[in-house]
């Protein structure tokens, strides 16, 4: 939990978490604070369409199943929120670079689509009932956010040791459990193939 002023306000601020497991509703403005793969993700499912039919995602994503425009792609698919939504991140540069080797374009494309607001180099200064008030190029602007999602990042639970000191060596604590600061479910599977072949 980043140390902030306001942060324990319970009315405006709200961890990831609970907005997974809850669906809570978060508002018409919602500043996530956090652009690693937890920050995009939250900002993908609260700007998603709901009731979405296959052609309504086909015109979302440009793609013109009657072939009317050229190379079948519409020019300017529409955006689709109405969810004023800003992802920050404390790192200076591109937000959002992180997640996803592979797939984080896409995730960046589908944000840009939407009219998320993609903040880099911001400072987090305060959070009272206006919103949340940054400081991005040495100019101090407020957030006028409704809700503030924390996505700053996780810390590893790891009661085993403690609990059973009397395994010893035949306990092994692996994946998200032995850390669970980074999204990379490839290291804990790795650590798990691992393991299993050295037992
Ligand atoms: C929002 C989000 C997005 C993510 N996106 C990505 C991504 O795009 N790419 C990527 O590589 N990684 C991603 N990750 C990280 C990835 O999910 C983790 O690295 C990975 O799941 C860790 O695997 P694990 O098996 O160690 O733990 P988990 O997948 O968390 O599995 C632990 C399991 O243990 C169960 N459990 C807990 N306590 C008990 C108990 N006492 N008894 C029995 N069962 C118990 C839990 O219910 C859970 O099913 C994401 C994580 C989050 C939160």
């Amino acid at each position: 939990m980043p140390k902030l002023e306001g942060i324990d306000n319970a009315d405006k601020v709200i961890d990831y978490q609970t907005v997974i497991r809850d669906k809570t509703y978060l508002g018409e403005n919602v500043a996530i604070m956090g652009a690693g793969g937890i920050g995009i993700d939250i900002a993908s499912m609260i700007t998603e369409p709901h009731g979405q039919t296959l052609d309504d995602w086909l015109h979302d994503w440009g793609i013109d199943k009657n072939i009317d425009h050229p190379g079948g792609l519409y020019p300017f698919p529409d955006s689709t929120t109405d969810t004023n939504v800003w992802v920050m991140q404390r790192k200076e540069g591109r937000v959002g670079k992180g997640p996803g080797k592979t797939t984080g374009w896409i995730h960046k494309k589908t944000l840009e689509k939407r009219g998320v607001h993609l903040l880099g180099g911001v400072t987090y200064d305060k959070i009272d009932a206006e919103g949340l008030h940054i400081t991005v190029k040495g100019e101090s602007k407020l957030i006028p956010a409704d809700k503030v999602v924390i996505c700053a990042g996780q810390e590893s639970v790891k009661p085993f040791e403690n609990q059973w000191p009397e395994f010893g060596d035949k306990l092994h604590v692996i994946g998200g459990a032995d850390y669970a600061g980074e999204l990379d479910a490839v290291r804990a599977i790795r650590q798990g193939v691992e393991l299993a072949a050295k037992l």
